[in-house]
């Protein structure tokens, strides 16, 4: 099952050296999440080829503009090229309100319906779940009320072992019941062992996206074992007063968290413009956690 990143916008308040501000998409199983929409993002999936129609769901961390500035115009674009379904938005309460008062002053009257959650950033919430995902908020500590996103893959159905199911003869009826992990008593007495039979499904991944955040250790309780962690790094560490100062991390910190947290790989973006290449916060970030990669804008991550 597909479950991939793909980088947007990787700057942090300002589009600079061809750099956009914070935006995402998560691809899993065919199903688009876009995390944040800074100005530019509209333009971005059309560089990347990718159909805004597509996106089904979106997750806004928080009310600082280089995280959704590129919302009103997508939901216009949406709205022009004749969408129809339903666009489902997670975000802070006064986002619908930003929304509302912009649509009321051009007279627009969406041909989608807009389906609001409102998220508060006080205690961790599953927000959203289908068959594919889990979407948790992750609780973070900026300037103002910010939520990070764990998305976490369901658990899929065990697999059968076919060959061994037919070669016994097991009669088809049952294999719904042992994909389900049951044991069963057949009506002549025999015993099937659901082990003998199955084998697991594929280990679950998880994707956990830390939008801005003062690196304080307060959320890492939910981000334990993640398969990739998202964390903001917006400066070099030698600049730590000034990341304290604005609620951010440093590069290092984020270094620190992937590792304390025990995540497979690590993702950092949301750079200072005072950073015109990125090797620097690459260095330090992997010199405490190896398997580090940056927020280039167009790559895409498998998770
Ligand atoms: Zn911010």
């Amino acid at each position: 099952m597909k479950f991939e990143v793909t980088i947007l916008g990787s700057s942090s308040a300002t589009p600079v050296h061809n750099r956009n501000p914070t935006a995402q998409l998560l691809n899993c199983n065919e199903k688009f999440y876009l995390i944040d929409c800074a100005e530019g993002t509209q333009q971005q999936l059309i560089k990347y080829n990718i159909k805004a129609g597509k996106i089904d769901y979106i997750f806004i961390s928080h009310l600082h503009g280089d995280h959704y500035f590129g919302l009103i115009g997508l939901l216009s674009s949406m709205h022009l090229n004749g969408r129809v379904k339903p666009v489902k938005l997670f975000g802070p309460p006064a986002l619908l309100e930003i929304l509302e008062l912009q649509f009321r002053h051009s007279e627009t009257v969406l041909k989608f319906p807009i389906e609001f959650t409102a998220l508060t950033a006080d205690v961790p919430k599953v927000i959203f779940q289908n068959a594919d995902l889990t979407v948790e908020t992750i609780v973070l500590n900026h300037r103002i009320p910010c939520t990070g996103f764990k998305f976490s893959q369901q658990k899929r159905a065990r697999k059968l072992i076919i060959e061994k199911l037919e070669a016994e003869n097991i009669p088809i009826e049952y294999f719904p019941l042992l994909k389900r992990g049951l044991n069963l008593d057949l009506p002549d007495g025999t015993v099937i062992r659901n082990e003998d039979y199955t084998t697991d499904s594929e280990a679950t991944k998880c994707y956990c996206y830390c939008s801005d955040t003062l690196a304080d250790g307060s959320y890492l309780p939910q981000l334990k074992s993640c398969t990739l962690l998202y964390h903001e790094a917006t400066f070099l560490h030698e600049l730590l007063d000034r990341a304290n100062v604005t609620h951010h991390s440093t590069a290092l910190q984020a270094a620190e968290v992937a590792k304390q947290v025990g995540a497979q790989q690590l993702l950092i973006g949301h750079f200072s413009s005072r950073y015109k290449t990125l090797q620097p916060l690459w260095e330090e970030a992997s010199s405490v956690f190896k398997n580090t990669v940056l927020a280039i804008e167009g790559s895409t991550i498998t998770i």
